[in-house]
């Protein structure tokens, strides 16, 4: 088991922003803006190579599509959000189980792309 499994498992609690069958949405612990919040599917995949080799990946990502939207809606920042995924250790992924950052609430100025 991995953290964002036992966090969706409910092992390790986390402030729920948004929930369904597929996906499990919540505060992240670190913020880096007022609003910061964790797009987790329910499934294990361990970062989005995973998610797209897996034959329920094309179900989970419109899921979490939809859910990034919902979450950014829920938090009052559709009109304006960041969502990243980072993919491997040297882009910054320190959770090895696939999640998506929505970020917003806040001026988004610094980025790379
Ligand atoms: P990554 O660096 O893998 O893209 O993102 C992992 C994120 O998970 C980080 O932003 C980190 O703050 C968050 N995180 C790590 N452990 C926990 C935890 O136990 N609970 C919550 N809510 N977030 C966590
Ligand atoms: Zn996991």
């Amino acid at each position: 088991m991995c953290l964002f499994c036992d966090i969706v498992a409910g092992k390790i609690p986390s402030t729920k922003v948004y929930e369904n069958d597929y996906v499990l949405c919540f505060k992240d612990i670190n913020p880096v803006a007022p609003i910061h919040v964790l797009v987790v599917p329910k499934k294990h995949f361990d970062d989005m190579n995973g998610l797209a080799a897996d034959p329920e990946g094309a179900l989970y990502s419109a899921e979490i599509t939809k859910a990034i939207a919902e979450v950014a809606k829920i938090s009052g920042v559709s009109e304006a959000y960041r969502t990243i995924n980072n993919c491997g250790e040297d882009a910054g992924q320190t959770v090895k189980h696939v999640h998506f950052h929505v970020i917003g609430g806040t001026s988004l100025t610094e980025k790379l792309i």
